[in-house]
């Protein structure tokens, strides 16, 4: 009996352990999921990492929607990051890189039904070729809240690339964006999350806010808004088990860097 009592009390404080570890990770190591997207569709078996079918990007949507999270949009998230204001427990940024057409015909909807903001991250040489978007369907969708950023001219991995290069690929993207869709580009998203100093000091240079990596980067980096980590969803991230850790704020901590 003594032994039965003892080994209560060991899975007892074991239990409280783990919950208060929980809630001081939370606390202190909490950063605002910013989900990574890049295909939405059930055909890309060339892609199959980069790709979430339409059916599990439905059940990953409604889940943000049923749990009460709140949805904003990448730019708010950077401006009260700049302004290092706190942000409430249970925000959730969506972001896409790459620009394909299957996020207009299967991902927009399901964004347009919840009224979830977002953020598509466009290759402008890319731009209205075949699988791509076209600078008509951009356009509609900026109207209905979703913001377009930079994703370079050409998604070159930026630190392999010479200065001029990195300028170009930097600069001459946000003109050309910018000039189709009649507003300011101010976000940007590394392809490969690859970046370094110099695109950093590019990116500042050319009048951008902020910028998006992978799990790239030092530990709690998310002071600085030029290396934003972002969590890569799945198709198998619609498990609720998965999406409650993904958006818990604390899974970067226990990531490989
Ligand atoms: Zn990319």
């Amino acid at each position: 009996m003594k032994k039965i009592s003892t080994l209560k009390k060991i899975i007892f404080f074991g239990f409280v352990i783990i919950i208060l570890s929980f809630i001081f990770l939370r606390y202190f190591f909490y950063e605002a999921p910013i989900l990574t997207y890049h295909r939405i569709s059930s055909f890309c078996f060339d892609t199959p990492l980069l790709c979430v079918s339409p059916q599990s990007f439905k059940r990953q949507m409604d889940f943000i929607a049923r749990h009460g999270y709140q949805v904003i949009s990448l730019e708010e998230l950077v401006n009260a990051l700049s302004r290092k204001k706190n942000l409430p427990r249970k925000t959730v940024v969506i972001t896409f890189d790459d620009g394909t057409e299957d996020v207009y015909q299967y991902g927009f909807p399901i964004l347009k039904k919840h009224g979830f903001p977002a953020t598509i991250f466009v290759i402008s040489h890319s731009m209205g070729r075949p699988g791509f978007l076209s600078w008509g369907q951009i356009n509609e969708m900026q109207r209905s809240g979703i913001d377009i950023g930079s994703h370079t001219k050409t998604h070159v991995f930026l630190p392999k690339v010479d200065d001029k290069k990195l300028w170009q690929e930097i600069f001459e993207s946000k003109q050309e964006i910018q000039s189709r869709l009649g507003k300011e580009v101010t976000l940007f998203s590394y392809p490969m999350g690859g970046f370094n100093p110099q695109a950093q000091f590019f990116l500042k240079k050319s009048g951008y806010k902020g910028a998006c990596t992978t799990n790239r980067g030092r530990y709690n980096i998310r002071a600085d808004v030029f290396a934003l980590r972002r969590i890569k969803m799945t198709d198998d991230s619609d498990n609720p088990l998965v999406m409650w850790v993904k958006l818990s704020g604390i899974y970067n901590l226990f990531r490989r860097k």
